[in-house]
């Protein structure tokens, strides 16, 4: 009768053997450490989790014991260094766990009943109720991940990249510059299909309102995107001032049209992405930062070397040049597109850009690339895309050429989130003529709902039909949205 280290050693080399020992000793050694470094029953409420780009993330069940643990971080950190010096560990990260420690029966959450997310999804179960032999085919399938993230971790040194100058070429012109201790410079920017050439580092804004200076209106775990977004947790979002595509009707248009908002630096950045994830997030969730892309690359490279380890996502308008959206490779993990119309005449009626169809279906397309669907153990969109449409009332057929799109294109490669909730903020009446000053009706969305059937597009969500305009948010407020949507971490109004 084989032992189990026979067959371990069956189906791996001496070395994969040599780092399966060291990982596990790694995610077994906490009790001690904790213990040697008298942090009281922290090893009841406190375990490690991941593994990922040299960073240990140690999850907790209270928001009190990330405190403790932070107080003593660096201590831990040492600690780690010297007894796994093989595995270069660069920093410790916090969050709140989503399931208590002590074991117990869990219900998986629901899903939606209308859809379901694409079957292609890689799904990790909980680990409760397992058998033996799952737990350790389980195991097994973890260290393998760790393995091949460390690989990963080893192939890409955050450290190199960060501080040295870089151009950004778009159309064979330097659009900008990362530079150590700045920002970025944008000297003549080609950055977003509008091409404005402006100098944003000298303080010329074009057409998206902004300098080259990165500003933030609101930082906020956020509960009402996607079930696959939102998770148990909540989102991460960070709202970006300003935005290249600017929608008549945007409801967001304080901060996109108006430019509340003020500028943060790459070390505020970062500690906004650390609070949101210690907070419990299940991702950063980046708000329309398309005109934004350099500095935000930075800025996410530094938060990941400093310890950010939930996936990020990026929640654009697709109106993106495929230059731009390249930077995104590296720190991008989901995609989260609209697709507003394929119809040129409303792209130039409602968001002056007649060219949005052709841009956006390009960018979405190369999002399909880059990006397969991955759903991780707590339900929450680990990669991949999901394509957003808002529906207009009184412009259904735009919606029909929508849906026929993803059903052609992205069927079963993407989730598809069908939008519902249109309405015109009240205070923007006055400068639009064109859009649509109505809710959408019952009939309008059966119709919508049909063509779903029809394009047999079963992968993704669709929302309820609004009835009133009272989830509107206002960015002046500390919590622009309701209580129960969202909990705001950082306010532009805040010191
Ligand atoms: S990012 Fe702004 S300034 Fe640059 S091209 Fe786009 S709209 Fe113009």
């Amino acid at each position: 009768m084989k032992k189990a280290g026979d067959l371990l050693a069956y189906f791996f080399d001496q070395k994969t053997l040599a780092s399966i020992h060291t990982w596990s000793k790694l995610f077994s050694a906490w009790p001690s450490i904790v213990t040697k470094h008298k942090i009281a029953a922290a090893e009841s409420h406190t375990r490690v989790v991941e593994f990922d780009r040299r960073v240990l993330l140690i999850e907790a069940e209270h928001p009190g014991w990330i405190q403790i643990l932070q107080i003593k971080q660096s201590e831990l950190l040492h600690e780690f260094q010297s007894r796994f010096p093989d595995l270069d560990i660069v920093g410790i990260s916090f969050r709140l766990s989503r399931t208590p420690f002590a074991p117990s029966i869990q219900t998986p959450e629901p899903r939606p009943p209308e859809m379901s997310p694409a079957p292609e999804a890689v799904v990790d179960e909980d680990t409760a109720n397992l058998s033996d032999k799952e737990r350790f085919e389980r195991s097994m399938k973890r260290l393998e991940q760790s393995i091949i993230a460390r690989e990963r971790t080893r192939t890409h040194d955050f450290n190199k990249e960060a501080p040295k100058e870089r151009g950004i070429q778009a159309h064979g012109e330097d659009v900008a510059t990362l530079h150590s201790g700045a920002w970025i410079e944008i000297k003549h920017c080609l950055l977003c299909p509008r091409h404005c050439g402006v100098n944003r580092t000298a303080g010329e804004r074009g057409y998206c309102g902004e300098s080259a200076k990165l500003r933030l209106a609101v930082a906020s775990i956020h509960h009402g995107e996607e079930p696959l977004i939102t998770g148990t947790g909540g989102s991460g979002a960070i709202f970006v001032s300003g935005c290249n595509l600017g929608c008549v009707f945007c409801q967001n248009h304080q901060i996109s049209h108006e430019g509340m908002g003020r500028e943060v630096d790459i070390t505020e950045f970062v500690a906004i992405c650390l609070k949101l994830q210690a907070l419990g997030a299940e991702n950063i969730n980046i708000v329309t930062g398309t005109h934004a892309i350099p500095a935000i690359v930075a800025g996410l490279k530094q938060a990941r070397a400093d310890g950010l380890v939930i996936p990020t996502l990026w929640n654009s308008s697709a109106y993106e040049s495929l230059e731009a959206l390249s930077l995104l490779d590296d720190v991008i993990d989901v995609y989260l597109p609209d697709l507003k119309t394929l119809d040129p005449n409303l792209g130039a009626r409602f968001f002056n850009a007649p060219d949005y169809p052709e841009y956006a279906t390009k960018a979405i397309l190369r999002m399909l690339d880059t990006r397969v669907l991955r759903v991780s153990a707590s339900s929450t969109l680990r990669s991949g895309v999901i394509i957003r449409h808002l529906v207009l009332p009184g412009y259904l057929e735009a919606t029909r050429e929508t849906l026929r799109w993803f059903a052609e294109h992205c069927q079963g490669q993407a989730l598809i989130s069908v939008m519902t909730q249109y309405t015109l903020p009240r205070t923007i009446d006055a400068h639009v003529k064109d859009a649509p000053k109505r809710c959408m009706s019952e009939r309008e969305y059966e119709t919508v709902l049909g063509w779903l059937e029809e394009f047999d597009i079963e992968d993704g969500f669709y929302q309820e039909l609004a009835s009133d305009s009272d989830w509107l948010p206002d960015f002046t407020r500390q919590n622009p949205f309701s209580s129960t949507l969202s909990t705001t971490v950082w306010h532009f109004q805040s010191p």
